[in-house]
């Protein structure tokens, strides 16, 4: 085993993903548009989230937490309250979500700057660029760090080049491959998305994982709304319960078990790929470290 790697450690990312389902858009590439949570439902969310978050505060391990919901949490208040108060405890050095930023900006007013941010993402035929910039200038007027994104699509490459010519140059916009078609990008198409997004090809191919050390399942893992902790989103088997007594002992230096890791908040923690180099700090809300526009 490598020594490095199994050295304690007190810092962890954590990806929370509870059991709300239902987004406001209806984008078609995704599974979850149009579906609709019950009162019922939104009230066991909310009881798992604050149990989650009530969790959080009793422990000394620093802990960084990025929501990533099925559907979209950020309209809902106990998101926006969890936010706020995970923000503020001692031990959380970042809270951050994936939202497609429908709702209001000044929902996080309270939040705390330092350890506040979000990864949000444009859907192009649910909402348009004028509004989402808006959305985007007022999260930055009052201070909550963000990175914006896109899917890749072609009928979405003018609204890309549209949102690199209109957000403003220190918010970084990265553009998510389309991948469920195999070559469907051409050189030139490959050359204009790298231009506006130099991390793309971190993003356009899968990534080798199998027998790689991964971060995931020793520092890194999720939670799910039970307090289920799986090494990450892409491998279903339960390591272990963070509300049972000695879960720790599930957190172990591991190398990856399948074949390939394609998503962002998956691959960030391969240790070889050394993402910590690009995002420091801000691996969770995507946000490179010294961004500036090529
Ligand atoms: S905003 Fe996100 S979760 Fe909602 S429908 Fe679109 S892709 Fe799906
Ligand atoms: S490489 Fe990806 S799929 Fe494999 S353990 Fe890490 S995050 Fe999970």
């Amino acid at each position: 085993m490598n020594a490095a790697l199994s050295a304690p450690s007190n810092r962890w990312f954590i990806l929370y993903r509870g059991p709300l389902s239902s987004c406001n858009y209806a984008c078609g590439y995704c599974p979850f548009a149009k579906t609709k949570n019950t009162r019922a439902e939104l009230d066991y969310d909310a009881a798992c989230l604050s149990r989650f978050t009530d969790w959080v505060a009793t422990r000394s391990e620093q802990i960084g937490i990025l929501f990533t919901p099925w559907g979209e949490a950020m309209h809902h208040l106990h998101y926006q309250e969890a936010m706020r108060r995970l923000s503020h405890l001692p031990n959380v050095w970042r809270v951050a979500a994936q939202t497609n930023l429908s709702f209001a900006p000044d929902k996080l007013q309270d939040c705390h700057r330092d350890s506040t941010a979000l990864w949000t993402t444009y859907h192009p035929t649910e909402t348009t660029i004028p509004r989402f910039i808006a959305k985007s200038l007022s999260l930055s007027e009052i201070g909550i760090r963000h990175s914006v994104g896109v899917v890749g699509r072609k009928e979405a490459f003018e609204d890309i080049r549209s949102l690199r010519a209109k957000l403003p140059p220190e918010i970084y916009l990265w553009i998510n491959a389309w991948k469920r078609e195999v070559d469907y990008y051409n050189h030139e198409e490959m050359a204009e998305l790298r231009d506006i997004d130099p991390y793309f090809d971190f993003n356009a191919h899968p990534h080798p994982s199998l027998g790689l050390a991964c971060r995931s399942g020793h520092l890194a893992f999720t939670v799910d709304g039970q307090g289920d902790m799986r090494r990450c989103h892409f491998i279903k088997d339960i390591i272990s319960n963070i509300y049972e007594p000695g879960f720790e002992n599930a957190l172990r230096p591991r190398t990856c078990s399948i074949s390939q890791c394609r998503c962002h908040i998956g691959y960030v923690h391969l240790n070889h790929l050394k993402m910590d180099t690009i995002f420091g700090e801000s691996l969770l809300e995507r946000i490179p470290t010294k961004w500036e526009m090529p």
